[in-house]
């Protein structure tokens, strides 16, 4: 029960059924239908093992109105004698007319006395796990229904009109009456259900508000220079977008302030986010302070560390590469020179967030591809950056734009600076969608493409369960193409390689040296080589949405026109085609997260599944957006006129689970 998180009464009491089975009821035996499944109650006629193809258990039931076989493959012998001639028994199953005339398969049973009452109420069928049985955990929710503390927290009057109370709305759900609307319970459209989710949204909401708060009444060192980022502007080989300039100047004033900046940089693909948070670490670095800069990947760390060397560097910066592949030595001479301030800048990937990472003096800590970091990451970052008496700024940037229901509720206490143009001079990608028989005319236009002089992708698809499948046949693409492409540099980059040898592969194809690069999905983010034109992406129909705009921003990067071909192996479903035309009608990345969150839901957005850890477990942020509204107005009157109550509601709901909503 712990693991599955019911510790408390009032855990096992929020605990609700999936689904219920109707006990309360008898179904003569003659009025059984095909394919329904019933309750009948009879005595057991003859009851004997046959050996057919298998050994079997095969029993004959009868009531006033008819008779049944029961059959079961597998069977203890002790079951065998509860199912002697002569039981009475209430069995419930699905009746089907098989082989030996009418008859249910493993049926549930049990041996009643004549005449024993029915149950009062439908039979709820819990979430759980193999070690714990169904009997035993209604058992154990029934009687902690009865303990649990269900008063009403809020003031009645401050209850959306028609819900139910909260001990109402439990007692219908774990025990409906027969004649219960199941449909409307299954589907969670019930009062009862409405008030649950409610509820948590309430809880969701007073939780939010009150870590806000508590964030406000931190202290951040302000980080006000002009020197620093003024010469890192006069360095830089373009000038900035009008919307660069902005989220500059937007992010320039959170740092000036006192207070911990909570803000969200959101840009397109080849927005140009990386150089704003350049000029961030240099406004830090040139008050004194030190930078952090996490990617989610080893590439995507090195690939800003490269443009930061070569970007700030110059200016006298000293920086600090923290991967997870640097290790002994090397690791702890870094690790040295972050702990003394001598590394003003320190880029990596997860190895940044490790316990032995003590900084100097960190002012800023910037996040690339948030989304892509668990909960738990983004939890262990901020308990880092807790180690010190006053809090960094906080800098996230995505190319994944948050949803508003997301941006109300989770992301309530965030600022968010977005970049709404691209740089000047970039071809548009065109987009194709070519079924995989058409691989030759594929190949030949890299053939093209290399005889100009430019660089070619190919990413092959990602295999779910397989890590060595992926592998597999990325090498087998990898030997086709080197065939059919004769002196022609072909290259492979996947996830399995260690990080000494992937970065010898991208410091090969970004120096040219390598004109063709087949990748497993390692290549997804931030890989920037604008002398790339082309990129194929093998079994496209595969991949999410904004997986495939992410893999397509890595070419159009330059002046070049470039092409990005999605090939799929038929036949794709209509959504599939569906799905691969949305990517060759549009460029625009708010408008494929727009499509693509549809799909996926926001769950996903949050990183929250992949971390196992659902968030709200009643409530649907994008269904249930009207309660969210209700739940957001009424959390700050509940924490000014009745704490105590607003704390209760946190603490009924969400338990543990409340610095997890921090994050
Ligand atoms: P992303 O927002 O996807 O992280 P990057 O920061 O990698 O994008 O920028 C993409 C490319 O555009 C890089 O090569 C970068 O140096 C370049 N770039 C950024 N800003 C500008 C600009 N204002 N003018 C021209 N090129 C720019
Ligand atoms: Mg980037």
């Amino acid at each position: 029960m712990e693991r599955l998180g019911l510790k408390r009464d009032i855990d096992l009491a929020l605990h609700l059924p999936l689904r219920y089975e109707d006990e309360t009821r008898l179904t003569p035996i003659a009025a059984l239908r095909e394919g329904e499944t019933a309750q009948v109650e009879g005595v057991v006629t003859d009851s004997r093992v046959e050996a057919r193809s298998r050994r079997q258990l095969v029993v004959h039931l009868a009531d006033a109105s008819g008779e049944l076989v029961l059959r079961f493959l597998n069977f203890y012998s002790s079951q065998q004698k509860q199912l002697g001639v002569g039981q009475r028994l209430r069995v419930r199953g699905e009746l089907r007319d098989g082989f030996l005339g009418r008859e249910m398969v493993h049926p549930v049973f049990k041996a009643v006395e004549p005449g024993a009452p029915l149950p009062a109420a439908l039979t709820p069928v819990y979430p759980s796990s193999a070690a714990l049985p169904q009997a035993y955990l209604r058992k154990a929710v029934a009687s902690a229904l009865a303990r649990a503390p269900l008063h009403e927290l809020l003031p009645p009057d401050w209850l959306p009109p028609g819900l139910p109370t909260l001990r109402e709305a439990l007692h219908f759900l774990h025990h409906p009456p027969p004649g219960a609307p199941l449909a409307l319970l299954e589907d969670h459209s019930d009062p009862a259900w409405q008030r649950l989710k409610f509820d948590e949204l309430l809880a969701q909401q007073v939780s939010q508000l009150r870590s806000q708060r508590e964030r406000a009444a931190l202290l951040a060192p302000a980080l006000q220079d002009t020197a620093l980022p003024a010469k890192l502007r006069a360095a830089l080989p373009f000038a900035l977008t009008a919307a660069q300039e902005r989220v500059v100047a937007e992010i320039g004033a959170d740092l000036a302030r006192p207070r911990p900046m909570n803000r969200l940089l959101q840009g397109d693909v080849g927005s140009g986010k990386t150089v704003v948070a350049a000029l961030a670490a240099a406004a830090a670095i040139g008050a004194g302070w030190q930078c952090a800069l996490m990617a989610p990947t080893e590439i995507l760390a090195e690939q800003h560390f490269r443009k930061l060397v070569a970007w700030l560097e110059p200016l006298g910066i000293g920086i600090a590469w923290l991967s997870g592949s640097r290790k002994g030595k090397a690791r702890r001479a870094m690790v040295e020179q972050v702990a003394s301030g001598e590394a003003a800048l320190v880029v990596g990937t997860h190895a940044v967030i490790q316990h032995d990472v003590v900084f100097a003096r960190l002012g800023l800590a910037v996040v690339d591809e948030q989304h892509r970091f668990g909960v738990a990451q983004r939890l262990a970052l901020r308990a880092k950056l807790e180690e010190q008496s006053l809090e960094p700024h906080l800098l996230m940037m995505s190319a994944t734009p948050i949803p508003r229901t997301l941006a109300m509720s989770y992301f309530a206490d965030l600022d968010v600076s977005t970049i709404d143009e691209l740089p000047p001079g970039r071809t548009p990608v065109l987009t194709k969608v070519f079924g995989d028989g058409r691989r030759d005319e594929v190949i030949a236009r890299i053939r093209d493409e290399v005889a100009r002089g430019r660089q070619v992708y190919w990413v092959c698809p990602l295999v779910e369960e397989s890590e060595h499948l992926d592998l597999q046949n990325a090498t087998e693409t990898h030997a086709q193409l080197g065939q059919a492409l004769p002196g022609v540099s072909v290259g492979l980059l996947h996830g399995r390689m260690a990080g000494a040898e992937k970065a010898a592969v991208m410091a090969q194809f970004g120096g040219g040296q390598m004109q063709v690069l087949v990748a497993t999905t390692v290549i997804e983010v931030g890989v920037d080589v604008p002398n790339a034109s082309l990129m194929v992406i093998e079994h496209a129909e595969r991949f999410g949405l904004a997986q495939l705009h992410q893999l397509r921003g890595r070419v159009g990067r330059g002046a070049v026109a470039s092409v990005c071909v999605l090939m799929y192996t038929a036949p794709l479903s209509a959504t599939g085609k569906a799905r691969l035309r949305a990517m060759a009608e549009t460029t625009d990345g708010f408008e494929i997260a727009r499509r693509d969150l549809e799909i996926r839901g926001p769950g996903e957005f949050m990183g929250a599944r992949q971390s196992g850890d659902a968030l709200l477990r009643f409530a649907d942020l994008q269904a249930d957006e009207a309660w969210l509204a209700q739940a957001r107005a009424l959390a700050p009157r509940l924490l000014a006129e009745h704490p105590a109550a607003a704390q209760a509601q946190v603490d009924r709901w969400l338990g543990a689970k409340a610095e997890f909503l921090k994050a």
